[in-house]
């Protein structure tokens, strides 16, 4: 045991890419308030936030075709798009800010331009695809998005996929060339290395094991050096629990009322990666496919261009699965240990209902590599089981919450939980995740500094110039932000929606 106390103003918990994007919001508003970070690993970015562990996709609702429902009336609910397209649009604009003020360099270092198309077959999914297309395109938001069902153009649009497809049935695809692949991990990475240039304080294999409210207000945390085992003490004025799957079980340990009967969901994901530079070559895109009857939004198919390590890869999946941990590097125990007198009603609720897609991830788990070779023959019919291997992705926790929905709803969303004082938040749940961190950091800034927002405003609307403004309702500005944010990160100008 080690007497080693300190008091700062904040404490991050965890070193992933909402950490990293609050911390680096907090340092340009604030620069002197003093920052602490704990990670229990050994650097930053391991977990979900991993280029590894996630799929990178730039979420702006371009070619994810969960993010647009069909009504009973049968037409097209995009509202879902606009937010998360908004929501992306706020991450580009804060991060052309950070590389146009010096802050970070060579942002093709985390995102490149890259191709989002939305694929379907037969004729249900082709008319739902069709109408998704009409809705969107007459949206200044997704401007440049183009339909065909005419299989010459979609061999010249994803050769790799048509080629030796046998199938009579109808097929369709959307392409809107300004999509993007980003590289969390690099991100996150990129984030760290510059709060340690502004003097925040990062402890890397410290783990918060347990956390107090004081008399004062503030919170203080018993910290555990992973290497030594010595415990420390760390206060601060403000904590955010940033530890990804980690975070449920430090909320519950807060004792906030706000973080009572909340459950967590854990479901594991794999992706399968390609080795053959030949095939690798032969696509550049990512391709979104329509989940199976009865599979959760988190496994779409799809099928994706990515740049990792300087390199072009091809990853395929995610393929979800079941397994009790909280985090990767989790325990067994997660689940189980989540289980409290407050949530247990909740639990066993969200238990009795969603046996099917429990059932639905175990069978997941077990399947072979041939059979996940069969799932990726949809998209590659002569996909060949030797030029590929299959990689472990990272873990998300679905919350689960008593909603209007009734006791024990699974949630699909990201959820900010924050003490009524504003003096600690949470951040669950992981989807759409890395591509909203700005946002959903944003958020967590306005519900608990509702003192300083006025005086920060200024600050922020220099920094992310649409802050408070719906694009949708100010079209002028979306071709502004586009452009500008494209010539910043690297991007094609050129591709951006055109008004
Ligand atoms: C399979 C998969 C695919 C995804 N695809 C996409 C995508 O295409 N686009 C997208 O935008 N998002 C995607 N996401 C979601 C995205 O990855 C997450 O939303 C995001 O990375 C979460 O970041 P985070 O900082 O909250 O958590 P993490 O990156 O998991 O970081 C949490 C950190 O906290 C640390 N920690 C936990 N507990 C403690 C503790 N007690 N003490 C100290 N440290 C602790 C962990 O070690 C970890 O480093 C995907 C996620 C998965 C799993």
């Amino acid at each position: 045991m080690s007497n080693r106390q300190t008091k700062t103003d904040v404490i991050l918990i965890g070193a992933g890419i909402m950490s990293a994007t609050l911390g680096t919001l907090l340092k340009e508003l604030v620069p002197d308030w003093e920052i602490t970070v704990f990670e229990k690993l050994e650097n930053a970015g391991e977990e979900s936030s991993n280029e590894w562990n996630n799929a990178g996709t730039g979420h702006a609702a371009l070619c994810e075709l969960n993010y647009t429902v069909e009504k009973p009336d049968g037409s097209i609910d995009i509202s879902k798009a606009i937010k998360i397209n908004e929501e992306y649009q706020v991450s580009r604009q804060f991060w052309s800010y950070l590389v146009n003020s010096n802050l970070i360099r060579n942002p093709q270092e985390f995102i490149m331009p890259l191709p989002h198309l939305s694929l379907v077959q037969g004729e249900q999914d082709v008319t739902f695809l069709k109408k998704r297309f009409e809705a969107l395109s007459n949206n200044p938001l997704f401007q440049g998005m183009e339909f065909s069902d005419d299989p010459a153009k979609l061999m010249e649009w994803i050769p790799l996929i048509m080629k030796g497809r046998t199938s009579n049935e109808p097929i369709a695809a959307t392409k809107i060339d300004s999509g993007t692949d980003v590289n969390f991990g690099a991100l996150t990475r990129i984030l760290f290395d510059h709060l340690k240039s502004k003097n925040v304080d990062i402890k890397f294999k410290h783990q918060v094991d347990d956390l107090k409210r004081a008399s004062d207000g503030s919170w203080e945390l018993k910290v555990r050096n992973v290497d030594s085992g010595t415990i420390e003490r760390h206060t601060a004025k403000f904590v955010f629990i940033g530890g990804g799957g980690g975070s449920l079980p430090l909320l519950q340990k807060s004792g906030i009322p706000e973080g009572k009967h909340i459950g967590g969901f854990p479901v594991s994901g794999l992706f399968m990666v390609c080795k053959n530079p030949d095939v690798v070559a032969q696509h550049h895109a990512k391709v979104y496919g329509k989940a199976k009857v009865g599979a959760p939004p988190m496994s779409v198919p799809h099928l994706d261009t990515r740049f990792i390590d300087n390199k072009k890869s091809l990853l395929f999946g995610p393929f979800a699965g079941f397994s009790p941990k909280f985090l990767k590097t989790g325990s067994m125990f997660d689940l189980i240990g989540s289980v409290k007198p407050n949530n247990l009603v909740t639990m066993l609720a969200a238990g009795a209902k969603n046996v099917p897609l429990t059932k639905y991830l175990i069978q997941q788990v077990m399947l072979s590599k041939e059979q996940r070779m069969e799932e990726l023959r949809e998209f590659i019919p002569n996909a060949k089981s030797e030029d590929w291997d299959i990689v472990v992705a990272g873990q998300r926790v679905q919350v689960i919450k008593d909603t209007a929905a009734g006791k024990g709803t699974l949630q699909f969303g990201t959820e900010v939980i924050n003490a009524a004082d504003g003096s600690i938040a949470a951040l669950l749940g992981a989807s759409p995740g890395a591509s909203t961190a700005v946002s959903v950091m944003l958020e967590v800034i306005k519900k608990c500094f509702p003192q300083h927002i006025k005086a920060w405003e200024p600050k922020i609307k220099e920094m992310i110039p649409s802050y408070g403004v719906s694009l949708l309702k100010n079209p002028e500005l979306i071709h502004e932000i586009h452009t500008s944010t494209a010539r910043a990160l690297g991007l094609n100008p050129e591709l951006q929606p055109a008004m």
